[in-house]
């Protein structure tokens, strides 16, 4: 899930920069013939490929990312890129953003079980030296009686 989220995210990305050049595009035209409203389609068509960019690399480390910060990055840009972008960019940017909503959450569900491994050689390393139910006595496992009270060990 969580290569399934960033993968999502980044061909979201791709298709919004497109998205932000077609925009641009239009911009370019709108201001060749009306001029009237057309600097700001241009705005946007910048501010979209800047997102899109961003949320494509995000993605790109969320890839492989062990950690919540790419997916977190990623977020954020695609959120930018929803007010920043325009109509047409933003449509591929909420896709990106859901995209890194998952990666975020498939992430964090890795991050307890990562934890959990280190723990397991310490429970496997106790199990391997008995201490005498006597006197307390440390003994290895391959002698049966203890070697400082002479009790016998379980
Ligand atoms: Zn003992």
């Amino acid at each position: 899930m969580k290569k399934a989220g960033a993968l999502v995210a980044l061909i979201a990305g791709i298709f919004a920069t497109i998205a932000a050049l077609i925009t641009l595009f239009v911009g370019g035209i709108g201001s060749a013939f009306y001029a009237h409203g057309s600097n700001t389609v241009i705005g946007l068509g910048w501010g979209g490929i800047l997102f899109s960019f961003i949320t494509i690399i995000a993605s790109a480390v969320a890839l492989g990312a062990k950690s919540t910060k790419p997916a977190i990055t990623l977020i954020c840009s695609a959120g930018l890129g929803i007010f920043l972008g325009g109509t047409l960019v933003a449509l591929f940017m909420v896709l990106s953003m859901v995209g890194g909503i998952i990666n975020l959450l498939a992430v964090k569900k890795e991050l307890p079980a990562v934890s959990s491994v280190g723990k397991r050689p310490l429970t496997s390393a106790s199990t391997s030296t008995n201490f005498c139910t006597e006197c307390g006595a440390k003994s290895t496992s391959s002698s049966a009686f203890c070697s400082e009270c002479g009790a016998k060990i379980k």
